[in-house]
C-alpha cells in the first residue's frame, strides 16, 4: 500500500512519516530526496520546482505495489492508496517555520495556506481516500497511532475535522495583510 503523507510545510510530515513507516514496516520515501536523486525537480532560486505529472509517473514506475510512506507536500499528487493530510494550528506552522529561518513572506504564505485548507482541497481533488489528522497538541506517537487506528478500522475518508477560522485572531500577526 502506498500512503501519501501531505500537508503545509511545518505540520510534521517528516516526523510522522518516518515513525509511521517504522511502525508499519514500510519503506520511508522523502519526495524531496527522490526528486533530487531522479533529477525531476529544477532549482528556481532557492525553491525546488517540480513537475507533478513527471513526479507521479516516475514514482508509480518505481514504487507501484510496494509498501511505502511517501513524505512531501506534493505527495497527494501521487497514485496513492491513502492520502493522510496532516493539519496543525496555523500559529504552530508559523512558529516552526520561523524557527527554520523562513522569510516573513514565506511564513505568511504557508500560514495562510494552512488557514484556508489549501492542501486538503487539492488532496480531495486528486484522491477519494483522504484522511485528515489534526496534530495540534498531540505527540508524533499519538498522531501515528491515530493514523494506524483509522487504517485498521478500514476508514478511507475522514475530512472536515478542523476549522482554523475559529482561531483567525491568533493568526493575524503571521499573515501578509
Ligand atoms: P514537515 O515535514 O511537515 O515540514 P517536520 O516533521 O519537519 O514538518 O516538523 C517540523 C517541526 O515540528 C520539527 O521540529 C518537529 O520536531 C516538530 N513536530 C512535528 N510533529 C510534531 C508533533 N506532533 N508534536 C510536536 N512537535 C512536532
Ligand atoms: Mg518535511
Amino acid at each position: 500500500m502506498i500512503i501519501a503523507v501531505t500537508g503545509t510545510p511545518g505540520v510534521g510530515k517528516t516526523t510522522v512519516s518516518k515513525l509511521l513507516a517504522r511502525k508499519l514496516g514500510y519503506e520511508y520515501v522523502s519526495l524531496r530526496d527522490y526528486v533530487m536523486e531522479r533529477g525531476i525537480g529544477e532549482m528556481k532560486g532557492d525553491e525546488l520546482e517540480v513537475e507533478v505529472d513527471e513526479l507521479a509517473y516516475n514514482f508509480e514506475r518505481d514504487f507501484a505495489g510496494k509498501n511505502v510512506v511517501a513524505d512531501g507536500h506534493l505527495s497527494h499528487f501521487l497514485k496513492a492508496d491513502l492520502v493522510v493530510v496532516l493539519r496543525a494550528h496555523p500559529k504552530l506552522v508559523g512558529e516552526r517555520l520561523k524557527g527554520r529561518g523562513y522569510s516573513k513572506e514565506k511564513i505568511g504564505e504557508n500560514v495562510e495556506a494552512e488557514l484556508v485548507d489549501v492542501i486538503l482541497v487539492e488532496a480531495l481533488e486528486e484522491n477519494e481516500n483522504v484522511i485528515e489528522v489534526d496534530t495540534t497538541g498531540k505527540t508524533p506517537e499519538k498522531v501515528v497511532d491515530e493514523i494506524i487506528g483509522l487504517i485498521q478500522k478500514g476508514v478511507k475518508r475522514r475530512v472536515g475535522i478542523v476549522d482554523w477560522s475559529e482561531v483567525y485572531d491568533e493568526v493575524i500577526p503571521y499573515l501578509r495583510l
